[in-house]
């Protein structure tokens, strides 16, 4: 499947600028969350069509492991061959894209095109009327936050403060 995009520039694109996801290599496409339109599908692809908006989030996963069964994708074990993460970690994550070979060595979204593997597990469609500057956030950003919110606890109508680091 391809899309080609708009895509955003994330903090996360700076921890492959300054070195600290292992093995980026000269000629790799950055990229890791990003929208499109389909361009083409695979033939076993059926529910989703070209023509139609599509946001892909960073991770890949497979659909049908034990950890997408529980819904934890980004811990997918079938879409990364990465043995330095095995290594490291014990175990493989899912692949990301454009996230360097630590994670599986996929293309990015920062190009006119992107393959997305599984494309009916990670490519969410965007309804009619829902504008691009909409429906991009929810590659990553706005389920990023929604989680650290849900995680700490916050209540309805509490106040709380948020303090970003900047460079
Ligand atoms: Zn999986």
């Amino acid at each position: 499947m391809f899309s080609h995009l708009p895509h955003l520039h994330t903090g996360s694109d700076l921890h492959l600028y300054r070195a600290e996801i292992l093995t980026l290599q000269k000629g790799d496409i950055l990229g890791h969350e990003f929208m499109g339109e389909v361009d083409r599908v695979g033939s076993s692809v059926k529910s989703i069509r070209p023509g139609q908006r599509v946001v892909v989030s960073f991770q890949i996963a497979c659909g049908k492991c034990s950890f997408c069964k529980q819904k934890l994708s980004s811990m997918c074990d079938r879409t990364s061959s990465s043995s330095l993460q095995e290594y490291m970690y014990g175990r493989r994550d899912a692949g990301f894209f454009g996230y360097s070979h630590f994670t599986g060595g996929f293309a990015g979204g920062q190009a006119e095109y992107v393959r997305v593997p599984f494309g009916e597990v990670n490519c969410l469609v965007v309804p009619d009327g829902v504008k691009d500057e909409q429906a991009l956030y929810l590659s990553d950003v706005l389920p990023t936050s929604y989680h650290a919110v849900v995680d700490t606890g916050v209540k309805k109508g509490e106040v709380v403060g948020v303090w970003v680091r900047l460079g």
